[in-house]
């Protein structure tokens, strides 16, 4: 049987039926990244559903936000350094119950080298959540949601969703939404991709309350930084107009079945090089009705977050 978050990615389970394949109906940060860094990785993930192997840094950041949200559950003074790091065994226990594929990123013939390997994954956990401190103080703040999972339906019919780490709200009702990464702040130049889950994020918002987010907040636990953007009407405007081209070229290729790879560094990461054309693979067959391609289907693999 596979499992598939909420957004699509498949994930390896136990069993062998294929997943049902549908035209995607909606978009989210992620597979948006997913197809501006190749559109064949799209295809992969939300259409064929291809099962991914779970990765020690992913499930790691998936145990550091479970952390982070429950520490929210104590009163403000108890929200302690020493106590989230408490929290981690305990989530690491509930995260393998909910997804038992996950015993396998330990399994060792070695029973004392996976031993060790756990160990050393753990301590690296409570690393990044001890550097929270250093950069959010939990006793004064008192969170409006935490993973909030947020949907809207734009005029022209795009659906876009989500989850939020955390939603600050002040007492003047100004907005703040705030997501955690477990990696290291990207260079300036790259700022503005990072931005742009944000800034999804904050049209969705703005879509649903009729409310600007004030400010969003990237906190990047793994160097230590945090990266902040007060967004104007005209950022989210853009986003949208981006999104819809996006979804324009997602429409066509899935109509076309025509979905280009796009070869870049990033490929080192990506599970599927043995059906990738770029490395010599060939992509399972293609499972939806197609249709002959459009003159500006070849637009595609060439967007970015900008
Ligand atoms: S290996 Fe690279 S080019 Fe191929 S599908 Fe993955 S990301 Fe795309």
């Amino acid at each position: 049987m596979e499992t598939s978050t909420d957004d699509g990615v498949a994930q390896a389970g136990t069993g062998t039926e294929p997943a049902t394949a549908v035209p995607p109906a909606s978009l989210s940060p992620s597979r948006a990244g997913d197809f501006m860094q190749c559109p064949l990785l799209y295809r992969f993930r939300v259409i064929d559903k291809l099962p991914e192997k779970p990765s020690e840094a992913a499930t790691r950041g998936t145990l550091v936000h479970a952390v982070l949200e429950r520490l929210f559950d104590a009163p403000a003074t108890e929200r302690t350094a020493p106590r989230a790091k408490s929290l981690v065994p305990g989530q690491w226990d509930r995260l393998r119950e909910a997804k038992p594929e996950l015993a396998e990123l330990f399994a060792d013939s070695d029973e004392k080298a996976a031993g060790e390997r756990l160990a050393r994954w753990l301590t690296e956990a409570e690393q990044l959540v001890e550097r929270w401190f250093t950069l959010e103080d939990p006793t004064r703040l008192e969170p409006a949601e935490r993973e909030l999972f947020v949907e809207a339906r734009l005029d022209s019919g795009l659906t876009l969703r989500g989850i939020i780490d955390r939603v600050d709200v002040a007492p003047t009702g100004e907005v703040r939404i705030v997501d955690y990464k477990t990696g290291k702040a990207p260079r300036p130049e790259y700022a503005e991709g990072a931005l742009f889950q944000m800034k999804f994020y904050a049209l969705v918002v703005w879509r649903l309350k009729n409310v600007v987010p004030r400010r969003l907040q990237l906190v990047y636990l793994g160097s230590g930084d945090v990266l902040t953007y007060d967004p104007v009407i005209a950022d989210l405007e853009r986003v949208e107009r981006k999104l819809l081209a996006l979804w324009d070229a997602i429409r066509r290729a899935t109509e076309s079945g025509d979905w280009r790879p796009r070869r870049t560094k990033l490929c080192g990461w990506c599970d599927h090089q043995e059906v990738c054309p770029e490395f010599g693979g060939t992509p399972p067959p293609y499972p939806l009705p197609v249709r002959a391609p459009e003159s500006g289907d070849a637009a595609q693999g060439r967007m970015g977050p900008d």
